[in-house]
């Protein structure tokens, strides 16, 4: 059975290059929403994933895991929602429903998680993506868009906002303790993470291995402390003095030059998936009780306090908002880091109907 039809943007082959394209939604199951679609943030796992360089993609394939829309239509049993309301879905539109994860809550562990594009959904289609004119998603991985929030200044909290919160919120709200941060990479997550850190109100360091990100951390992410790793002297300075480091590091890079920085007890969180095998000194954890742990996005209700923890304090993100017709340059910028720090395109802008 075949629901509404709709317009797109897709990659057909593995030249990576989207252009318009059109499909039918699924039909309305009893718990469906079906919204139009508004806002779409753009990562690069959008860009990776259109080139095939991830797992096998499925062509076409419509990209975007940062939607944003208003509901315009709902299945008979959906009582979370209404017409109207500004809903958000992020990197997962499904899964099993029946695992230890799953009854917990934490479905993006399940192992059996849905892709919000480039998946298989439980009736055998390809899931797509939002740079679609509408989308069609189970209301368990729907969540609210606080009505103090624009719209795509949510898009960009249901991708690295929410993988930046959900390791971050185990120090939130601890009493009189102000916890001391470092943070490893400023990319989308880290640039979120700085943000969200402060608004716990965390003592923020930003480490880099040069001095160019300095200004852009002191000064635009209002971070408290800058450290370039390749000074010893500094390095030696800041040894045994941080909580906990999220590491958004996407690249190999030296575990052994960052443990030492943690204070006995500290964490590093590590978020960003390096394309080789990571090295650390099993002393520094050793001798300092550290743990080294991971975290892959959030759970829909952490989604849902990030949205609503970033509306509760006013925060807001640098983002560029651009056409539909512009997502081919803009993807050839974000490749080369030419953006400040998320290209959002305008779906709904473009009349794709
Ligand atoms: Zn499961
Ligand atoms: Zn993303």
């Amino acid at each position: 059975m075949e629901g509404r039809k709709v317009v797109a943007w897709a990659a057909k082959d593995t030249s990576g290059i989207p252009s318009p394209y059109s499909f039918t939604l699924r039909k309305t199951g009893p718990e469906d929403v079906v919204f139009k679609v508004l806002y779409c943030g753009m990562d690069h796992t959008d860009l990776h994933q259109m080139r095939n360089e991830i797992h096998s993609t499925n062509y076409p394939l419509v990209p975007g895991h940062e939607v944003v829309g208003e509901v315009v239509e709902l299945g008979s049993e959906v009582k979370k929602f209404k017409i109207g309301d500004m809903v958000g879905v992020g990197c997962i539109v499904g899964s099993c429903g029946e695992c230890l994860s799953c009854k917990s809550n934490i479905d993006q562990y399940c192992n059996n998680r849905i892709f919000t594009y480039n998946g298989i959904y439980k009736d055998g289609r390809p899931t797509q993506g939002g740079f679609s004119s509408a989308m069609v998603v189970h209301q368990r991985f729907a969540v609210r868009i606080p009505e103090k929030l624009a719209p795509e200044q949510a898009a960009p909290l249901l991708c690295p906002g929410v993988t930046a919160y959900s390791p971050l919120k185990q120090f939130n709200g601890c009493g009189h303790k102000v916890f001391k941060a470092g943070f490893l990479g400023l990319g989308g997550v880290g640039h979120l993470g700085v943000l969200i850190a402060k608004a716990m109100e965390h003592h923020v360091t930003v480490i880099s291995t040069s001095e160019k990100k300095r200004e852009e951390a002191l000064e635009h992410l209002r971070a408290d402390a800058f450290l370039v790793s390749s000074n010893v002297a500094e390095m030696e300075e800041a040894v045994n003095s941080l909580d906990y480091i999220l590491d958004t590091v996407p690249a190999v890079h030296p575990l052994q030059s960052y443990l030492p920085l943690l204070r006995v007890d500290g964490k590093l969180l590590s978020v960003g998936v390096a394309p080789k095998p990571l090295q650390f000194d099993a002393v520094d954890m050793i001798l300092g009780k550290k743990t080294i742990t991971g975290s892959f996005i959030g759970s829909m209700e952490e989604t849902q306090e990030i949205l609503d923890f970033w509306a509760e304090k006013g925060l807001s993100s640098m983002i560029e908002v651009v056409k539909m017709d512009y997502v081919n340059k803009a993807f050839e910028r974000m490749e080369r880091n030419d953006v400040r720090y998320r290209f959002m395109v305008d779906v709904s802008g473009n009349n794709l109907e």
